[in-house]
């Protein structure tokens, strides 16, 4: 293991902030994930496992502990109901394994690519497969965990486990990985034939939406909040759970502390300007709290993880 020291995790992160990690290696195939981890349970050491950076606030006094960069890379076709015609696979339904260190743009493209559908919603979603397994990343009503059958992980004494779908306990914004911490090497996904036309069809509308309604481009880790509940969207009569909706009619757009400022397009998006710093998200996103729960009486939650404390 090419173990560094002293890394800057701003570069790592699609905010593009966060200090200094004590250590830090990149994990290129499931076996150096498995034994990065390995070596921090033997050292007592602290680690945790950052896939694409894309849902993450570090704080700015970094990590105290080795930050497991994930870039392991397999995909493969683990099992297929169908034929061979005309010397191609014609697919009728078939279970994709995926590393957890590939990106979910990549899996998607290898899935619209074989004809099959289940992901193509989620084209244009940032980072890797095991972070959006962590969060049952979604997009529109799609969860990612919908065509899950398997999620392979290692445990904290260092030994590997399989959970079925139901094990994981997907839920919006959630599996129960934030409760064990375990580390997610794979996933397996149960696909089903589509037209190839017009998933990719699908999957372009996907992405031409994000263009359209994100701030692209600019350092944010997307959406800062979570949907609001049924219970207050019912109470409010608003016609939608997105927080952004709130955070707009509250007049916040452009609202800043230092560099970090909400979103002139997506309100629920907070960027960073180039000079923010993490403490300045944090402060930001107190103040849209306090004013969210004044005026609608809605208490936010945030969806971005906080790592390390400021
Ligand atoms: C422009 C933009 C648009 C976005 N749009 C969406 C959207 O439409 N829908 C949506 O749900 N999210 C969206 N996000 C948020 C983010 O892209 C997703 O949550 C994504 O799935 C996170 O993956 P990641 O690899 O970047 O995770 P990271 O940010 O690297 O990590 C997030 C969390 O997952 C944990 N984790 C990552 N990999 C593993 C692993 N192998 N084992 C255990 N834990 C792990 C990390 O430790 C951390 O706690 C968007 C973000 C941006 C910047």
């Amino acid at each position: 293991m090419n173990i560094q020291t002293k890394v800057p995790l701003a570069k790592h992160t699609y905010f593009k902030l966060g200090g200094i990690a004590d250590q830090f290696v990149e994990a290129k195939t499931k076996d150096d994930l498995i034994e990065a981890v390995r070596y921090a349970i033997e050292s007592k050491l602290p680690y945790f496992v950052l896939g694409g950076g894309s849902n993450v606030l570090v704080s700015d006094t970094g990590f105290r502990g080795l930050v497991i960069k994930n870039r392991t890379s397999s995909v493969k076709l683990k099992g297929f109901a169908g034929g061979v015609e005309k010397g191609r696979l014609d697919l009728k339904e078939a279970i994709v394994e995926a590393d957890s260190g590939v990106t979910a743009n990549y899996l998607i493209r290898y899935t619209l690519d074989e004809g099959l559908a289940g992901l193509e919603d989620m084209l244009g979603l940032p980072g890797t497969v095991g972070g959006a397994v962590y969060n049952n990343s979604h997009h529109l009503d799609k969860l990612f965990g919908d065509h899950i059958i398997e999620v392979e992980i290692l445990d904290h004494a260092g030994k590997i486990k399989k959970y079925t779908n139901a094990e994981c306990q997907f839920a919006y914004d959630y599996s129960i990985f934030h409760k064990t911490k375990e580390v997610i090497l794979s996933a397996s996904f149960q696909l089903s034939r589509g037209d190839k036309t017009a998933l990719w069809s699908i999957a372009t509308e996907a992405v031409k939406r994000r263009s359209s309604t994100q701030p692209l481009g600019l350092p944010s880790s997307g959406c800062m909040f979570k949907n609001i509940s049924l219970a207050d969207r019912m109470r409010l009569g608003v016609p939608t759970a997105s927080a952004g909706y709130l955070i707009d009619k509250a007049g916040l757009k452009g609202l800043r502390v230092g560099g970090a400022v909400v979103s002139d397009v997506h309100a629920n998006f907070i960027i960073n300007d180039g000079t923010a710093t993490s403490s300045d998200v944090l402060a930001l996103v107190d103040t849209v709290k306090q004013k969210i729960k004044d005026k609608f009486g809605v208490s936010l939650a945030e969806e971005v993880i906080k790592i390390g404390t400021n």
